[in-house]
């Protein structure tokens, strides 16, 4: 890097969680900061933790801190291995490392435990009896105090003997909580009584049967955070209101000055898109899409599995920026940030998506050419790639017209179009079908035309083809939106996101390839010249390749379906 770009690196403007940490960091001398990625393990990660992610680790890295990750296993009815691998598979592919710093907050139940025997004898938590439904309708509406527990003020013996009790499995499911005794006229709900434990008879995967009361996830992420020494705790904004909670916790379990800060940013939205897990993962469970790595979801796994490349989602999320308000981001600039990348770095290849013949009759038969074709001019140093050329190629059906428009620059009857990286060919003939419909196309090729011969006649279009007895047979997926309109979370009374699932949003077709692609393996991804990116997807076989189209060459979604509800 030069000094200009130094400079300018420098001079880009910090986003305001940059500006805290900066101010922290030079108020606290020879401190470094400490943040934490804390997902829940109750489904895969998806685009908006991606962002998370790359907020967490990435202002680690940035301002040379650490940052832990942390399962936060409060909630085992819910939570899976499954998914425990998944985020780690997911966090790593996208680039960022926790070291040995691989925390759950189970490994502190035991001393949530006894903190909150410590609440308990400091007059600060009691044993509520009372059902859910109870507390919740006694908690009433922030405009009114709510109604205090009959249970609210028992003496600290009996409520340390049932605590107990409820740890070694006395009762049964519901049968009481340990609430917190702070204010149940306080304008915020969340300051009244909450709960901190309740009873569930679950098997946990970390901590097997050994526990029969579960932290709620208020009382154990704060603690969690307090424990790890994170010194800033970075989350969504609906917990804004929760941070009043929070700091009481703390200041009930020490007296140290410097605990964690916790600072809210908006969540990532994207339109046609729905992002929260329980919707993602009825998409899966109702099998609406065929698992969590579909392509189509916004799941890290599905765009991975989609041809998106760590690189482009990092950059994305760089993008979008940190705000401090709610607000919707185009999954068109996701959809650029993976074509920008791919551009630069995906190799090119001749793809016939809906193929016609097309027969040179003034070529050789039998004859084949080796053309030595770019693999990509964005990169040069990428070489060149073999393909062979012959008397009868597969162009693309739309890329000829019997009768076309004045402005039409591609093949029809009479008039010539260069062959990518071959010869110029003149249509002189069509032949049809019973119904009418283009079988084969009829051409002759000018010799001297070849591609890098020195010819230095023009002409205005340019086609893809694929030779007939080289080409590869292929299985190509094309996707498309998943939901058909911008805000699939915000529908109308009575309906619900399902009622907008896009019915084409997968085509299956098949498609010509060139053969260099033979041994192209799952993740590769390529350019398709003229129609898009695509990706060998992991259901390919020896057999026969599968691409996912991950994105089309250019973004015309937005002209078409418009169509706003
Ligand atoms: P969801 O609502 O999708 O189920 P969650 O917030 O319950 O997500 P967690 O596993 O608790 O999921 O999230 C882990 C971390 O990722 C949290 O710190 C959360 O703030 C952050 N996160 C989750 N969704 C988004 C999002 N859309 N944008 C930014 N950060 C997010
Ligand atoms: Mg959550």
């Amino acid at each position: 890097m030069n000094k200009d770009n130094i400079n300018n690196e420098e001079r880009k403007s910090l986003n305001f969680i940059e500006e805290i940490i900066e101010e922290y960091l030079a108020t606290h001398p020879g401190k470094k900061i400490h943040t934490r990625f804390p997902p829940e393990p109750n489904g895969y990660l998806h685009i908006g933790h991606a962002k998370s992610i790359c907020l967490n680790f990435g202002l680690a890295e940035k301002y040379q801190g650490l940052c832990n990750l942390r399962f936060d296993d409060t909630n085992p009815a819910k939570e899976e291995q499954e998914y425990i691998d998944s985020i780690k598979e997911d966090v790593r592919w996208l680039g960022f490392d926790w070291e040995d710093r691989e925390y759950y907050a189970s490994d502190y139940f035991e001393q949530l435990y006894e903190w909150a025997l410590a609440l308990i004898k400091a007059g600060k938590a009691y044993v509520d009896e009372q059902t859910a439904e109870e507390i919740s309708r006694q908690r009433g509406v922030p405009s009114r105090p709510g109604i205090e527990s009959p249970y609210r003020n028992r003496p600290v013996e009996e409520n340390l003997r049932l605590f107990e009790a409820m740890r070694k499995g006395e009762f049964a499911d519901g049968e009481c909580v340990l609430r917190a005794k702070i204010d149940m006229s306080s304008p915020n709900m969340h300051m009244r009584d909450p709960v901190m434990y309740r009873i569930m008879h679950v098997h946990h995967h970390r901590t097997d049967d050994k526990w029969k009361i579960y932290p709620m996830y208020d009382w154990a992420h704060g603690e969690s955070d307090f424990l790890e020494g994170i010194t800033h705790s970075l989350c969504t904004l609906e917990f804004e209101i929760h941070r009043p909670l929070y700091e009481w916790f703390i200041s009930q379990i020490t007296d140290k000055e410097e605990v964690p800060r916790q600072v809210e940013f908006a969540r990532l939205n994207i339109s046609y898109t729905v992002m929260s897990k329980r919707k993602l993962q009825q998409l899966v469970k109702e099998g609406h899409v065929q698992g969590w790595d579909d392509p189509r979801m916004p799941t890290i796994s599905g765009l991975r599995r989609r041809g998106y490349t760590p690189a482009s989602i990092r950059n994305f999320a760089d993008r979008v920026g940190i705000a401090k308000r709610d607000n919707i981001i185009e999954v068109s600039l996701l959809e650029h940030s993976i074509r920008e990348d791919l551009n630069k770095n995906a190799a090119r290849i001749f793809g016939v998506l809906d193929p016609v013949k097309l027969i040179i009759t003034n070529y050789p038969e039998g004859k084949t050419e080796d053309l030595e074709i770019e693999m990509n001019p964005e990169k040069p140093e990428m070489g060149k790639r073999i393909v062979p050329f012959s008397r009868e190629l597969y162009i693309e059906r739309n890329d000829f017209m019997e009768d076309p428009p004045k402005k039409y620059f591609r093949l029809s009857p009479g008039k010539e179009v260069r062959l990518k990286g071959a010869y110029f060919v003149k249509c002189t003939d069509v032949e049809k079908d019973e119904n009418g419909n283009i079988r084969t196309i009829y051409a002759t090729y000018d010799p001297s035309t070849k591609s890098g011969s020195g010819n230095t006649r023009k002409v205005k279009g340019t086609i893809h083809w694929v030779s007939v007895p080289h080409a590869l047979d292929c299985e190509v997926r094309l996707y498309d939106r998943l939901f058909t309109v911008e805000e699939p979370d915000n529908v109308e009374e009575g309906e619900t996101f399902l009622d907008y699932l896009n019915p084409d949003s997968l085509k299956i077709i098949r498609a010509k390839v060139e053969p260099g692609v033979k041994t192209a393996s799952p993740g590769d991804t390529f350019q398709f010249m003229r129609l898009g990116y695509f990706c060998v997807d992991k259901d390919s076989t020896k057999e026969q390749l599968v691409f996912n189209r991950t994105v089309a060459l250019r973004d015309s979604w937005k002209k078409q379906n418009s169509k706003k509800r």
